[in-house]
Formats: C-alpha cells, sequence, structure tokens
C-alpha cells in the first residue's frame, strides 16, 4: 500500500535580488498537520519530489498561534497565516508562495517593515510621562473598550495590505492596518491628545483618500478586525478636521 503524502510546491529565491523559482516537496501525511508543521518536516529532510537534496526553505513562525503575525504568506494564492492553514482542508498540491507587496528576504520570508514605518507615521501609540504618577487615568465605557479590543488585536501580518489592489511596494497606500491602529489610539482618551497630528498624516500623500473602498482587506483579516468600519470612521474624523481647518484656523 502507497503511504499517503502531502505534496507542497514551495518558491524559492535566495536573497532579495535573486531569480524565484519553484521546488516540489513530498512528505508523509500525518494528521492534524498545518502548513508551518509541514515546514517543519521538510527541514528535516530537505529533499524534492525528485530526490535532490537542498537548503531547506526559509519561513518565519514564532508563535505558532496567530498571535505574531510572522507566518504570513500566500497559501493556494491566498494570503493567510500559515500556522493555522491545516492541510487536510487544502487543496494539493499545497502552493507556498512569499506575499507580493513586500521584498522578499529569502524564500518566503518578507521584509515588512513598511508597516512599522506605516506606525511611525500615524504615531500609533500613546505618549505618557512615566516618571510621576499622575493617577487614575479617564474612564472609558464597557463598548468602548470592546471595540478598541478589537482594533487591538492587529498582529501586523500584513494580509491586509497584501489584497489591497491601492498598495504596491512602491509606495503608495498606507493600508487599512495602519488606519485601524490611529482609530484604536484616536479613540483613547489620553492617544486622542494627538488625534490631529495622526489625522494630519492620514491627510497626506498615501493616506485615507488613497483608499480605494475595495473591502478585500476586511475579507483577509484573520482577526477579525473591523477594517472598513475604522476607514469610514477615520475618513469622517479627517472630513470634520479639513472643514476645522479651513474654517476655524
Ligand atoms: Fe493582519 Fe488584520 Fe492587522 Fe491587517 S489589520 S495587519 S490583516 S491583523
Amino acid at each position: 500500500m502507497t503511504e499517503r503524502s502531502i505534496e507542497l510546491r514551495v518558491k524559492r529565491q535566495t536573497g532579495p535580488d535573486a531569480e524565484p523559482y519553484w521546488q516540489t516537496f513530498r512528505i508523509p501525511w500525518r494528521p492534524q498537520h498545518n502548513v508551518v508543521s509541514a515546514l517543519m518536516e521538510i527541514r528535516l529532510h530537505p529533499v524534492t519530489a525528485e530526490g535532490e537534496r537542498v537548503p531547506p526553505p526559509a519561513w518565519e513562525a514564532s508563535c505558532l498561534e496567530e498571535v505574531c503575525g510572522s507566518c504570513a504568506m500566500l497559501v493556494n494564492g491566498r494570503a493567510r497565516m500559515a500556522c493555522t492553514a491545516l492541510v487536510d482542508k487544502l487543496d494539493q498540491p499545497i502552493t507556498l508562495a512569499p506575499m507580493t507587496k513586500f521584498p522578499v528576504v529569502r524564500d518566503l520570508i518578507v521584509d515588512r517593515r513598511r508597516m512599522f514605518r506605516a506606525l511611525q507615521q500615524i504615531e500609533g501609540w500613546i505618549p505618557i510621562d512615566g516618571t510621576y504618577d499622575l493617577g487614575p487615568g479617564p474612564r472609558i465605557s464597557p463598548e468602548r473598550q470592546e471595540f478598541m479590543y478589537r482594533l487591538d488585536q492587529c498582529i501586523t501580518c500584513g494580509c491586509c495590505l497584501e489584497v489591497c489592489p491601492q498598495v504596491s511596494q512602491e509606495g503608495g497606500f498606507i493600508g487599512a492596518a495602519a488606519i485601524a491602529q490611529a482609530l484604536l489610539f484616536n479613540l483613547h482618551p489620553t492617544g486622542e491628545m494627538n488625534k490631529d497630528e495622526r489625522l494630519d498624516a492620514l491627510m497626506g500623500p498615501g493616506g485615507i483618500a488613497d483608499c480605494g473602498n475595495a473591502q478585500n482587506c476586511v475579507e483577509a483579516c484573520p482577526k477579525d478586525i473591523p477594517l472598513t468600519h475604522a476607514i469610514g470612521e477615520i475618513g469622517r474624523q479627517t472630513t470634520g478636521k479639513w472643514l476645522r481647518d479651513i474654517f476655524f484656523r
């Protein structure tokens, strides 16, 4: 009896400027395999389906429970987290490729620094002075806390950027993730003090006006973050600021 196996086609690239190529691997089937555990299996025995011993594919992973965001890749052409992509639910051969909106570092690893630069751009933090006791902070209603928690679950995976037609490697649109984080910090009573700076950043080049309303982001987000709601709300806030800037300056 032939052993049941899993076939994976992996897009390889030895470095940022190298030509990409594909390699096929076959590993024994095991129950509950996900894409990350399948890649681990290949790493143990990096031999292609043709029998050639090759360097094992490089990929990123850390938490293995959809929290760190590092294993995002294209699995059968779809941007998703490899750790929660269950092999038994995927058509074979399973194709694995790096996301296309980020520069490739090696094989399945991409450079997602643009997302962290976007967070810097929108001042995605709350400035606090921890050198003395400020007393209890302002109260936040449970409803607002609940909504903010949904926004706070962003894992900076980049899936929303990958599926957005307005995002390209060359620059352009800042993307839905940073816009949702701007809303998160604007909703915080202390973070609200820097609301205008965040809105200014989003009213500039690559900001909210570049959103084409494709709404792919909300479909692709593994954390179900209400991205289109966030974009709509930030659109409302930037319009308000634009009017204030015209009439009250
Ligand atoms: Fe990933 Fe969702 Fe955050 Fe976008 S908003 S980076 S898809 S978790």
